[in-house]
C-alpha cells in the first residue's frame, strides 16, 4: 500500500465502510492511519479551564491500513495499485484500472539514466 497523508482513501471493511475521506495522519509503525471522518469517537467534556463550553469532542481513531483502499485521483475509483518500473529505472505507483500514474516512488536509478 502506498499510502501518503492527504490521499483520498475509501473504507472497506467495519463499522464505516463505504465511507471516503482524506488521509490526516499515517501511523506507519502501527500499519495503521487516521481518516477524516472515520472511525470518529465522541468524548463528553465536563467545563473546565481547557474547555470553557465543554460538551462533545470528536476525534477521529486510527484504522488498520488494510481496512482502506487508495481512491484513484485520475479515474476516481477505488482501485488496487500496483508499482512498476518504468525504462529509465523510475519506480511509480499505478492504479489498475485505469493504468495512471498515481505518484512517483522513487528517481530514476542513476545507472539507467544514460540511454
Ligand atoms: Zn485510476
Amino acid at each position: 500500500m502506498h499510502i501518503k497523508s492527504d490521499d483520498i482513501v475509501k473504507v472497506i471493511s467495519g463499522e464505516d465502510k463505504g465511507t471516503v475521506g482524506k488521509v490526516l495522519r499515517m501511523l506507519r509503525d502501527e500499519h495503521k492511519l487516521v481518516v477524516e471522518g472515520v472511525n470518529r469517537v465522541y468524548r463528553h467534556v465536563r467545563r473546565s479551564q481547557k474547555n470553557p463550553q465543554g460538551g462533545r469532542l470528536s476525534k477521529e481513531m486510527p484504522i488498520s491500513i488494510s481496512n482502506v483502499m487508495l481512491i484513484c485521483p485520475v479515474c476516481g475509483k477505488a482501485s488496487r495499485t500496483g508499482v512498476r518500473l518504468k525504462s529509465d529505472g523510475a519506480k511509480e505507483c499505478f492504479c489498475k484500472k485505469c493504468d495512471a500514474t498515481i505518484r512517483a516512488l522513487s528517481p530514476a536509478s542513476a545507472a539507467k539514466t544514460r540511454s
